[in-house]
């Protein structure tokens, strides 16, 4: 019986320690983060300590100092050695490093330094890609967060818990993402390809507020860290992952988003030509010929075009929302919830007209002229909407090879995970971090790293 009631209790246990997964055995202190464009083989790195009148000094991969420099040094590669050579402030040759991590720069008392005039916080090494040099930011990951989050979510006048969600995704993703380049030397870039990082000129005093209140907070599911879509505005409703991607994320699940409605992003339209949509659809190998006509043929559940079919002079093609967006470009066509019309072209069909005599005619409906109710005659060159004796409108005519078309749509980004203008309306209307975190991805948990 005791044995019985002991393996329960072990099963309890191993239970709950699963659910609720307290201890995420994860630890990341720094991150290694590519910084700006990467330089010419033969350029000058200038480096000074933020504050003048502290030295810089060179440290080891595991930050123990090797030695102390100037409070300014030049950094040159030398090609015929493979190796950084570092100058003094009267350019008298100081040290010499190899590329990489083992060798980092910065300032005795953690702060600031200045690389080519920009500020970063930490340390900085360099590696050399392609005949380049890269310039790779060596971080706390907490300061690192200090230069994305305001890059990632506007600052001004925007809640602190919309702040602190976004604080808890970026830590995430980079938690995640943090080896994601290593292959070239560094874990991350600072570019949209991984989070946007604007170093120590980018931070915003809230910002940095937010991700001290979320210190090691991450977001997960089943145990793992999640990866954390978001985008600018759901449009009214988010996305499934796997009705924009090739594949399902469970806790990345459509649903309804009232918080998005009114907020930037929420309303746009864009107007196109078909021959200018043509050449966007072909440089990105969806060839029908000449372009005839596009259409929607199916929806998801959040009203999001989900195939989309081009019609051409040599057939027609089936292709996703999602890739005709891009082929349109993201930032012209926002989002994929969009209605078209289509206007230009030739019109096709007929009515008929009861003439003086009693005589059924039948015309053609374009060039026909209508008088309207203010006396004014306006020539008919669109689909025609008329109220039979029944009072059922009808529309009359049809387009045929539109010139011109016109997206009316809503939200902007793919709609998957958090909306970041939702987000914000949420903390507007006194909702916390955790209740926009559990809003916008299914089923999941906030968890602590480094613990
Ligand atoms: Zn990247």
């Amino acid at each position: 019986m005791k044995r019985i009631a002991s393996l329960i209790l072990a099963i309890v246990f191993v239970f709950s320690t699963f659910n609720y997964g307290h201890a995420l055995s994860i630890n990341v202190q720094y991150l290694d983060v590519k910084i700006g464009t990467s330089k010419g083989i033969t350029d000058e790195i200038k480096i000074t300590n933020y504050n003048s009148s502290v030295e810089l000094a060179l440290y080891d991969g595991n930050r123990n100092n090797l030695m102390d420099l100037d409070s300014s040094v030049s950094i040159k590669y030398d090609s015929a050695t493979k190796k950084f050579k570092i100058y003094d402030s009267e350019d008298r040759e100081i040290a010499t490093i190899d590329p990489g991590k083992g060798n980092i720069i910065g300032s005795p008392d953690k702060g600031v330094i200045k690389v080519d005039g920009k500020s970063y916080r930490d340390y900085v090494y360099f590696v050399i890609n392609s005949n380049k040099i890269d310039i790779v930011n060596h971080i706390q990951l907490e300061k690192y967060l200090y230069g994305v989050v305001p890059r990632e979510m506007p600052t001004y006048s925007t809640g602190i818990e919309a702040l602190k969600a976004q604080a808890v995704t970026a830590r995430s993703f980079a938690v995640r993402n943090k080896d994601k380049h290593r292959s070239l030397g560094y874990g991350l870039c600072d570019t949209t390809d991984c989070q946007v990082y604007g170093g120590y000129d980018g931070e915003a005093d809230m910002a940095n507020e937010a991700v001290n209140a979320t210190k090691d907070e991450v977001v997960t599911y089943n145990g793992s860290i999640i990866a954390t879509y978001y985008h600018a505005n759901s449009g009214g409703h988010t996305e499934d992952a796997g009705k924009v991607w090739s594949s399902d994320v469970p806790y990345c699940k459509g649903v309804p988003d009232n918080y998005s409605k009114g907020a930037y992003g929420y309303e746009w339209n864009y107007t196109i030509t078909f021959s200018e949509m043509e050449n966007r659809l072909k440089s990105k190998g969806h060839d029908v010929g000449t372009l005839r006509d596009v259409q929607v043929t199916s929806r998801t559940a959040s009203n999001r075009a989900y195939r989309v079919k081009l019609i051409g002079s040599k057939g027609s093609k089936e292709i996703t929302g999602d890739q005709f967006r891009g082929a349109i470009g993201y930032s012209y066509l926002k989002s994929t919830m969009f209605n078209m019309e289509k206007s230009g072209g030739t019109l096709q069909g007929s009515i008929s007209i009861l003439d003086r005599l009693g005589k059924i005619l039948s015309k053609a409906l374009s060039g026909l002229s209508v008088i309207g109710k203010d006396g004014k005659v306006t020539t008919i060159s669109n689909p025609v909407v008329v109220i039979d004796a029944s009072g059922t409108k009808r529309t009359l005519g049809q387009k045929t090879n539109p010139t011109q078309i016109k997206f009316t749509g809503n939200g902007y980004g793919h709609g998957v995970g958090m909306s970041q203008y939702g987000a914000i309306n949420m903390a507007a209307s006194g909702k916390t971090y955790k209740q926009i975190i559990t809003h916008y991805y299914t089923n999941v948990k906030i968890e602590k790293i480094n613990q």
